[in-house]
């Protein structure tokens, strides 16, 4: 399975000015390109190919004044630059065809030069190199200073470099790992993403957003008020810009730490995990709820998904649309909708439930009549892509997450 593995690093002036000429050039190349097909497009002209295009908007250009300077950065970091481009397109006509599920991904946008997050990527052949020293060799930047908060498992088949709001860098390296498989145990758990509690489990634990977190939510909010409230263009303005930005990357590493504990310690304790789809999700919650735990729940399914791959546990997404709230979880009847202030309920049939494990006791019951489908067979797991940033640990938080960043506690 493939991996991503953060590290904070730490370039000289010398090196962010390269770096920065870099994300430019990468941009530059990204939008030639989307110019390109969509001209092409409007002409009606035919597709262009992905090497065609290669051609046109890097080897082509660089010979023209206009573009010489893109010869100034390593010729892969173009090349990945329009790779994400091909699969920008390639997403947003498979979510056209339907053969891609979930979310409607629109057709790609021109980059920005004033977005809040920058990357460029080198890959293996790009001959980026870890030295002996513990720096990290990019070519045409330099040997750059990283800390290295863990070991790399195996060699890494690419590293982006990300420049975050706050002015951070970071190397994120995709690296195949080998399974971890875990001990067999009995338990089964099916979790309700629920709208009082980040999650329920149909064990009956119940597990609330931690306080922190509402907290740095709180602070968030009051924060982008300050925004608002400062003259546009004007220096305060800018700083307290900079400070909702250092509040947002608080408030998304301290989640992330926060998931990682829980999502590791539920695959550890279970052999089978289910949970709702989030686009079934969406169709039961209010938009509050959403606001609240969307994003959160979202990267923590993605851990629970990747840790059970690589620990050899059953992981599995309710597809079909179960009113999981509204079944009884004993008789199966379907006693009707529920107002969202109803939190306990008795069905005809004696049972009294709790509205949140009752769901989730669903979540597991209907996950477990999908797994088991009319042969008997297994439903073969879908393969697991690399998650783009929740392998990632805090830099900060190293310390306490060491061990559970990974995902799997070392045996
Ligand atoms: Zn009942």
């Amino acid at each position: 399975m493939r991996l991503r593995y953060n590290y904070r690093v730490y370039p000289t002036p010398d090196q962010q000015e390269a770096l920065a000429r870099a994300f430019g050039c990468a941009r530059v190349v990204f939008n030639d390109g989307l110019r390109a097909r969509q001209a092409a497009w409007e002409g009606g002209l035919a597709y262009v190919s992905d090497g065609e295009l290669s051609k046109r908007v890097i080897t082509e250009a660089k010979k023209t004044p206009e573009r010489e300077w893109l010869g100034e950065v390593s010729s892969v970091v173009l090349q990945q630059a329009l790779a994400d481009l091909n699969t920008a397109y390639r997403n947003f006509f498979n979510s056209l065809s339907g053969k891609r599920k979930g979310r409607t991904v629109g057709p790609p946008r021109f980059r920005s030069r004033k977005a809040n997050r920058q990357t460029i990527r080198f890959t293996a052949n790009a001959r980026f190199k870890v030295l002996d020293n513990g720096r990290l060799r990019l070519p045409k930047i330099g040997d750059v200073v990283v800390r290295w908060s863990r070991a790399l498992p195996a060699d890494p088949s690419s590293v982006t470099i990300v420049k975050d709001a706050t002015g951070r860098y970071f190397a994120s390296f995709v690296v195949a790992t080998t399974d971890a498989p875990l001990p067999a145990v009995e338990a089964e758990v099916g979790i309700d993403l629920g709208l009082t509690h980040f999650a329920v489990l149909s064990n009956g634990r119940k597990v609330a957003a931690p306080k922190f977190l509402r907290r740095a939510a709180r602070k968030l909010r009051r924060l982008q008020q300050d925004v608002s409230r400062k003259q546009r263009g004007s220096n305060n303005r800018k700083k307290a810009v900079v400070k909702v930005a250092k509040a947002h990357a608080t408030v998304a590493d301290t989640r992330r730490d926060w998931q990682h504990k829980l999502s590791t310690e539920i695959i550890r304790d279970n052999q089978a995990v289910y949970v709702e789809d989030l686009c079934i999700v969406g169709l039961g919650r209010t938009r509050l709820a959403k606001s609240v735990h969307d994003a959160g729940w979202a990267s923590f399914i993605a851990m629970l998904e990747y840790k059970a791959a690589r620990a050899g546990r059953t992981f599995g997404k309710i597809n079909r649309f179960t009113p999981t709230s509204q079944t009884c979880s004993r008789c199966d009847r379907i006693d009707g909708p529920k107002p969202l202030n109803v939190r306990t309920w008795t069905c005809p049939c004696g049972a009294v439930h709790d509205r949140d494990i009752n769901a989730a006791i669903n979540v597991l019951a209907a996950g477990r009549a999908e797994r088991l489908n009319a042969c008997g067979a297994r439903v073969r797991p879908a393969p697991v892509p690399a998650p783009r940033r929740e392998a990632g640990i805090h830099p900060n938080a190293a310390r306490s997450t060491a061990r559970t960043a990974e995902g799997i506690p070392t045996l």
